[in-house]
């Protein structure tokens, strides 16, 4: 349960600004009209080099291979394991915020 409230909640956050998760399958089993908000169901982001920024695959042209992804998941263990994040994915204040939160959980 804790699970699909997380995925539901990720993805209520995240419609708002484009980003991509998996949880917006979960809006498929709910009935009209149970959200006030319309899910924006978009596909995987990824860090792209070439790109200079955040992409899709229906807006990069560049080769997968040197795409850079993590998932929520990755994110997560990095931060409790105190391990270095991908710069391009966080800023370093942010990462220390993150870091110091989950070293509290410890
Ligand atoms: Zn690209």
């Amino acid at each position: 349960m804790l699970a699909r409230a997380r995925r539901c909640w990720h993805a209520l956050i995240r419609q708002n600004f484009g980003c991509p998760f998996d949880a917006h399958h979960i809006f498929d089993q709910l009935w009209p009209g149970a959200l006030i908000c319309k899910p924006l169901k978009i596909d995987i982001t990824f860090y792209c080099p070439k790109c200079y920024g955040m992409a899709r695959a229906k807006t990069c042209p560049h080769d997968p291979k040197e795409h850079i992804s993590i998932s929520g998941t990755q994110q997560r263990e990095m931060l409790s394991s105190n391990a270095e994040s991908p710069p391009e994915f966080s800023r370093p204040k942010v990462i220390a915020i993150l870091k110091e939160y989950y070293a509290s959980l410890r």
